[in-house]
C-alpha cells in the first residue's frame, strides 16, 4: 500500500531523477550517458602549457561532478526501485523505520544518520 507521505516522496524522487539526468546530459554534451565518464567533452582551451593544465583541471572538475551525479542517481534510483518493491522507509541495516522527517530532508535515504556508513 502506497500512503500519501510515500506518492510525495516518489514526485520527489522522480523530480530529483529528471533534474540529474540533465545535469548529466549537459556534462556530456547532450549524449546519453552510457559508456561512463569518457562521454565528457574536452574543453579545448589552447596549446599553451598552462592552458592545457587548465583543461586538464576542467575535465576532472566535470568527471568528479559527473561522478557525484551518477552516484546520486544510482541512490535515486534504488529508493524509487524500494517503493515499487514496497520497503520505501524501511532502514537497510537495522529493519527499522526510517524517520519522515530524515526522508523528507533525504528522500533517497535508505538507512538511519545513525546507520549510514557515509
Ligand atoms: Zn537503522
Amino acid at each position: 500500500m502506497m500512503t500519501a507521505f510515500i506518492k510525495q516522496m516518489k514526485s520527489k524522487l522522480e523530480e530529483e531523477k529528471k533534474r540529474l539526468e540533465q545535469q548529466i546530459a549537459q556534462l556530456v554534451g547532450g549524449e546519453k550517458h552510457k559508456n561512463g565518464p569518457n562521454n565528457i567533452k574536452w574543453t579545448e582551451i589552447g596549446s599553451k602549457d598552462d592552458e592545457n593544465a587548465a583543461e586538464v583541471t576542467s575535465y576532472e572538475e566535470k568527471l568528479s561532478l559527473s561522478k557525484n551525479l551518477d552516484k546520486a542517481l544510482e541512490e535515486v534510483d534504488a529508493a524509487l526501485q524500494k517503493i515499487h518493491d514496497g520497503t520505501y522507509g524501511i532502514c537497510s541495516i537495522c529493519g527499522n523505520k526510517i524517520p519522515e522527517d530524515r526522508l523528507e530532508a533525504f528522500p533517497a535515504a535508505t538507512q538511519h544518520t545513525d546507520c549510514s556508513p557515509a
